[in-house]
């Protein structure tokens, strides 16, 4: 049986996630190239609370799988409905996002679909009649380029923040399809989120991201680069350096790099870092990089598209109080 192009997508905390959009927009492409509907499963405790985000995304079809379970991520629920969904088909194309919870469920699909798995998507083309999906690789030093075999199934992880989300258009809603959900208990639930303090946003989720390193000399002094998020206000949110989570200055799930999180945001904001390049390989991809280090010699000023020399501690406050004026 041929297959479709199917974004997973579900809600965290009730909500409707931006990413979930982006992965709509995604999904869009791939099935625009393609030329197969465009396909969403979405899972929710409380689904029929968000069919008007469908609209006007080239959606063809929403399959609503309702359940109290489903309103935290599970990834053995999650999987399994997939699967028993859309395992008939040949050449499906799932697309989900690449952020904690998408690359697990990713490699849960992968397997199970006997699927091929791009992770860490952040373009597509089309190429010799083939869509080619692109990703960094070694580091972000090379970028690879993939496509499915012919008639092969394929998972593609997209890197938030990496593909536009357009406006809404005029193609209207989808047709939904309530399914019926019955899960077996998981063998691991998640029993609690505890979200960090200081950071309301995720890293991976935000358009704009001021993070700070060793400069900061110690965890009080982040109040600094919280003060300009808090004017930048929505879509903005604080990262770190390692050596600032190890330093017990700000939580992991702040930290940008090999072995925290890639991000791509609209704008970085690194204050304070040197950039060594397990940091390099979790931010170069944003859009636009601007630096702030008294070091001229910094290696972070390799990848910044701005850079001031200066002290953090006179450069933040500066740009603070020009905010504030302008905002006035
Ligand atoms: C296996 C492995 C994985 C790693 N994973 C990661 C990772 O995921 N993320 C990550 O970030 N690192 C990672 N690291 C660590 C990485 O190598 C660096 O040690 C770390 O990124 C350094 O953090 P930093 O830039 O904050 O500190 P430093 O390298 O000490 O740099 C501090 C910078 O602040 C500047 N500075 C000091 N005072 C001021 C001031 N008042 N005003 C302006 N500038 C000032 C200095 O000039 C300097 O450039 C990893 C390392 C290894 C070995």
């Amino acid at each position: 049986m041929s297959g479709n192009v199917y974004t997973i997508l579900d809600t965290r905390d009730g909500e409707f996630p931006q990413v979930n959009l982006e992965a709509l927009a995604v999904g869009r492409l791939i099935a625009e190239k393609s030329g197969k509907d465009l396909i969403s499963l979405f899972f929710s405790d409380n689904p029929s609370a968000h069919l008007d985000k469908f609209a006007g995304r080239g959606v063809k079809k929403v399959h609503l799988f309702a359940s109290p379970e489903l309103g935290k991520f599970n990834l053995e629920h999650l999987g399994k409905l997939t699967i028993n969904k859309i395992g008939q088909e040949n050449d499906s194309i799932v697309v989900l996002p690449a952020n904690i919870h998408g690359k697990e469920l990713g490699g849960y699909l992968a397997a199970g679909l006997g699927a091929g798995y791009v992770t860490d998507c952040t373009g597509i083309s089309e190429e010799g009649g083939k869509i080619v999906y692109k990703r960094p690789a070694y580091s972000g030093k090379v970028i690879q380029k993939l496509a499915a075999s012919a008639g092969a199934a394929l998972v593609v992880g997209f890197r938030p923040n990496s593909f536009p989300v357009p406006e809404a258009d005029a193609t209207g809603a989808p047709e939904t399809v309530a399914e019926t959900v019955s899960t077996e208990p998981a063998k691991a639930v998640i029993v609690e989120v505890k979200k960090p303090e200081g950071a309301a946003l995720d890293v991976t989720e935000a358009k704009i991201i001021i993070s700070g390193g060793r400069g900061l000399q110690e965890g009080a002094n982040f109040s600094l680069l919280e003060e300009l998020v808090a004017l930048i206000g929505q879509g903005a949110t604080v990262g770190a350096s390692r050596m600032a989570v190890d330093a017990g200055w700000r939580d992991h799930q702040a930290q940008v790099g090999q072995t925290g999180k890639v991000v791509s945001p609209e704008l970085y904001v690194a204050c304070g870092i040197s950039g060594a390049i397990q940091h390099l390989v979790g931010m170069s991809s944003s859009k636009c990089i601007v630096a702030i280090n008294k070091d001229p010699e910094a290696n972070i000023f390799k990848v910044a598209d701005f850079g001031i020399v200066g002290d953090i501690f006179q450069v933040v406050p500066a740009i603070c109080e020009e905010m504030k004026r302008v905002k006035v």
